[in-house]
């Protein structure tokens, strides 16, 4: 059909369906003209069609109209399904379809407009017949939706049916531009989340029927957010679509896609989630190994390196993988794990592809909400510090506190340190947290020094990734400095295996701390396995026996021995020895008979608040003139907190 040259807008594609050769050519007349200088015959021939009055053409259409119309002319039921199908495959649907209802010998109207609507769910329909005995309710129900219904009687108006396809169309036109606003992602074109949870729910029915399986592949950019912070956003949207045709054409090429958008009776769906992250949902997977190849071609597609406008940017790819339905039966369930994965293979390493598996349900979970709520956390005031106190045995007295982080948060409640601090070393953040650590403990510190309370030392842990940092020693330094309490009375208390991992640069690091004059303690003494001996070139101050060596001091002989030999082996040394987790009397007897000197545990104290721990020093020094044993009456006899 000709087009209109003043024509801007889309075409609006008709289907006419009409087993009589007259109405179809007056059909072509309505829309094949602009009809502005209709002849005479055609009036006539016109009028004897519809049974109406001839009318200029003017009185048709009005004064100018800029639609124009693509038409297809069908003569039967048949043909019309036919062509529907070819022109959805196309992806040149027809927007309006104008049926006769009765086409004798064939099926009729309804029996064609049910399987086109099956092929096209958006198309209008228009019913034309002679008759009135029209069952609206029925064709409703048989093809619905029914406000995609309309029924014109024969003989029509040549006017009713060309307002009536130029209304159609532009409502098809207005649904599509809504559908493409709420369903498509307006960077790359691809479906976005609306869209590819539509289609994931109906690739579920559908897997259920017929009994398949598919996979969920989740992309996520391993460098996106530098390439955002370091060129800016606009080059980062290029990446973005640079990446996401590179794996359009891949699918393409592989002969999984033809077209885009990529929809779910295709063999992949291929959608944008947010940022930089991409799904690509594999259908009808026969074995694991076929979404495998597909995940590494697609990862070393990602990582060839990519030529924008105006820079060459490298990226690799992260791919976590969920497969219907072992690893998940709702959308849901098969995203989170499918994201989960992602994420596990994430802490592998750049590129790398990992299919979910049960184990990383929970833990992985529960790390990914606790890491999230961990970066919060100091924001959200919910760290705290407990100090524990360290006791001398020998006579009583406290010789220090150790700092113990406490994370008491809004959302999850009071999480142990034993959980949160491997997660804050895997992802870093320890390095924030111990720098809030040594500065919050120096503070108090330096406050109880301020209120005469000041007695032995403020112990801090520092884990293996602060102690690597080339600035660890001027961050001590520094928070010295800015809080103002002498080196003197901060401890650094490192584990045996964090020093012992790199020897030589450990050695040098605890040399530089006694220098200014901040002393050292081994931590969890007895489980590194290391050599006694090696300790010698270490410049520490004191070692702390592991509390497993204590639980069982007084019923398991070996264990028995080994504090002795650690106690007598770091007096030869010269160095203090505190034993860690002294829970009852029985313990604190054997320590005092191997004549250990300083012991920590709940006996004497819990980690205490600030308040608690005040109220202990108070004691402490109010204590001082007592004896001993009265003394150690007096500490002991509580405030505890946890
Ligand atoms: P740790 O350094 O060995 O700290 C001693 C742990 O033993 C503390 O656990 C303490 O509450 C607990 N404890 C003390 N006395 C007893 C006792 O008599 N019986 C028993 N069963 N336990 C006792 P907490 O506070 O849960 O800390 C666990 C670990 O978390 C610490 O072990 C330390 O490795 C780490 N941690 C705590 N705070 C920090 C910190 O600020 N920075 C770093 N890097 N690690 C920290
Ligand atoms: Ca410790
Ligand atoms: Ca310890």
């Amino acid at each position: 059909m000709r087009k209109e040259v003043s024509s801007l807008r889309e075409p609006i594609r008709v289907l006419v369906v009409d087993d009589e050769l007259a109405v179809r050519e007056s059909y072509a007349l309505i829309f094949n003209e602009s009809n502005r200088h209709e002849n005479e015959n055609i009036k006539g021939m016109r009028s004897r069609l519809f049974g109406e009055q001839a009318m200029t053409s003017t009185q048709v259409i009005g004064e100018k109209s800029n639609e124009y119309f693509i038409v297809k002319f069908c003569s039967g039921a048949e043909a019309a399904v036919k062509a529907c199908q070819l022109a959805f495959e196309k992806n040149e649907r027809f927007n309006v379809m104008f049926i006769d209802m009765r086409m004798p010998p064939g099926p009729d109207g309804l029996w064609a407009a049910e399987k086109i609507r099956a092929i096209d769910g958006d198309i209008e329909i228009v019913f034309c017949t002679a008759f009135s005995d029209v069952d609206v309710e029925t064709i409703s129900r048989r093809v619905p939706p029914a406000d995609k219904l309309f029924y014109l009687q024969k003989p029509f108006s040549s006017h009713a049916v060309r307002a009536l396809a130029i209304a159609l169309g532009h409502k098809w036109s207005a649904h599509r531009r809504i559908a493409k606003l709420a369903y498509f992602d307006a960077l790359t074109g691809l479906p976005n989340r609306n869209l590819f949870n539509d289609q994931l729910a109906m690739v579920i029915d559908r897997a259920i029927v017929q009994n398949s399986k598919f996979a969920v592949l989740y992309f996520d950019l391993d460098n996106f957010k530098r390439v955002n912070d370091t060129l800016g956003h606009a080059v980062g949207d290029e990446l973005l679509c640079t990446l996401s045709e590179r794996i359009l054409d891949l699918l393409a090429k592989d002969g999984l896609a033809k077209q885009k958008p990529i929809l779910a009776e295709s063999k992949v769906i291929f959608g944008r989630m947010s940022g930089d992250e991409f799904v690509v949902l594999l259908n009808d997977i026969s074995s694991v190994e076929e979404v495998r190849l597909l995940a590494s071609r697609l990862v070393s597609a990602m990582q060839q390196p990519v030529m924008l406008s105006l820079h060459h940017v490298m990226t690799t790819t992260s791919v976590g993988v969920a497969v219907y339905p072992t690893n998940g039966e709702s959308a849901e369930q098969l995203f989170r794990n499918a994201d989960l994965a992602m994420y596990c293979a994430k802490r592998q390493g750049p590129g790398r592809i990992a299919f979910f598996e049960d184990a990383m349900n929970e833990d992985g979970l529960r790390r990914l909400t606790l890491e999230a709520g961990l970066r919060e956390a100091l924001a959200n005031n919910e760290l705290q510090l407990y100090y524990q106190p360290q006791f001398n045995i020998n006579d009583s007295t406290i010789e220090g506190f150790e700092a113990l982080l406490r994370w008491n948060s809004a959302d999850y409640g009071s999480i142990s340190p034993a959980e949160f601090i491997p997660l804050a070393e895997e992802t870093g953040l320890i390095l924030q947290l111990g720098k809030w650590v040594l500065r919050t403990a120096c503070e108090q510190m330096k406050r109880w020094c301020d209120q005469g309370l000041c007695t032995g030392r403020i112990a801090v842990n520092v884990s293996a990734l602060q102690l690597a940092q080339a600035d660890f020693l001027e961050t001590v330094i520094s928070t010295l400095r800015d809080t103002g309490l002498s080196a003197h009375f901060l401890e650094i208390e490192v584990t045996e295996t964090i020093l012992m991992s790199d020897e030589a640069r450990s050695i040098a690091v605890c040399a530089r701390l006694r220098d200014i004059g901040v002393s050292v303690a081994i931590d969890d003494f007895g489980t590194g396995y290391s050599s006694l001996s090696r300790l010698r070139n270490f410049a520490v101050d004191r070692i702390k026996i592991d509390r497993s060596f204590l639980q069982d001091m007084h019923n398991n002989n070996e264990d028995r021995i080994l504090c002795n030999a650690i106690i007598r082996m770091g007096q030869t040394l010269g160095l203090k020895v505190v034993a860690e987790g002294v829970e009852n009397f029985s313990q604190l007897l054997l320590l005092q008979e191997e004549k250990c000197e300083l012991a920590q545990g709940y006996l004497f104290a819990k980690p205490l608040t600030v308040f608690d721990a005040e109220q202990l020093l108070q004691k402490d020094v109010e204590a001082r003139d007592l004896t001993r044993t009265r003394r150690m009456a007096v500490l002991i006899a509580k405030p505890q907190a946890l």
